[in-house]
C-alpha cells in the first residue's frame, strides 16, 4: 500500500485483501477494486489517507524475515492497541497453523503473557486470542466490540467479547 517504509511491498498485495478500507467502504477479506493482485493499486497516487499510511509489520519489523513477507506468508500483522494482531487470507485459513508460523506466534503469547500484550489471529470474520496455555475461539467480533480476558495471575483462563460502550 505505501512507499515510505524500509522494505518494499513488491509482488505483495495481500493487505488490500484482507483489511477493511473505511474511506472506500470495503470490507475486511475482498479484494479492492482498485487492486491488482500481485500487481498494485490502480489509484496508487490517490489512494485514501488509511491506505498511505498503513504499514504491515514484515514492512517495518526487521526480526520478521521473508518467510513473513505476506504474500509468501497469507499472514498480515498489525499492533493494536493490546498487541499483535495476525491476519489470515481467507483463501489460506491454516496459514498461521503453519511452520514457523505458528511456533512464533505461540512464542509471542508466552512473551504477552508476562508483559500483558494480546496475541490475536483473525480468520475471516472469526477472531481466536493465542495465549501461552490455550486457543479462545472468540467468534465473530465486531468492530464496537472488545475482548475481555479474565486473569488469573497472568495466565487467561476465560475470554468473552462484549460491547465497547458497556466497558
Ligand atoms: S501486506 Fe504489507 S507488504 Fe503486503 S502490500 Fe500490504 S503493506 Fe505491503
Ligand atoms: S485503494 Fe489501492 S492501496 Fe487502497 S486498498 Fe485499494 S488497491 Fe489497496
Amino acid at each position: 500500500m505505501t512507499s515510505s517504509a524500509e522494505r518494499q511491498c513488491g509482488d505483495c498485495t495481500l493487505c488490500c485483501k484482507v483489511m477493511a478500507i473505511e474511506a472506500l467502504a470495503k470490507p475486511a477479506n475482498v479484494w479492492c477494486p482498485r487492486c491488482s493482485p500481485g500487481r498494485g493499486c490502480a489509484i496508487y497516487a490517490a489512494r485514501p489517507d488509511e491506505c498511505a499510511s498503513f504499514n504491515c509489520l514484515w514492512r517495518v519489523n526487521d526480526l520478521l524475515d521473508d518467510r513473513w513477507k505476506p504474500s509468501r506468508s497469507k499472514l498480515v500483522l498489525t499492533t493494536s492497541d493490546d498487541g499483535i494482531e495476525i491476519r489470515c487470507d481467507p483463501g489460506f485459513p491454516n496459514a498461521w497453523r503453519k511452520e514457523p508460523y505458528a511456533s512464533e506466534i505461540r512464542a509471542w503469547a508466552a512473551e504477552g503473557g508476562t508483559n500483558d500484550m494480546t496475541v490475536v489471529v483473525i480468520v475471516g470474520q472469526r477472531m481466536i486470542l493465542v495465549t501461552p496455555e490455550r486457543e479462545f475461539d472468540l467468534g465473530i467480533v465486531g468492530p464496537d466490540e472488545r475482548i475481555v480476558r479474565e486473569l488469573e495471575g497472568t495466565k487467561v483462563v476465560r475470554a468473552t467479547v462484549t460491547k465497547a460502550s458497556e466497558m
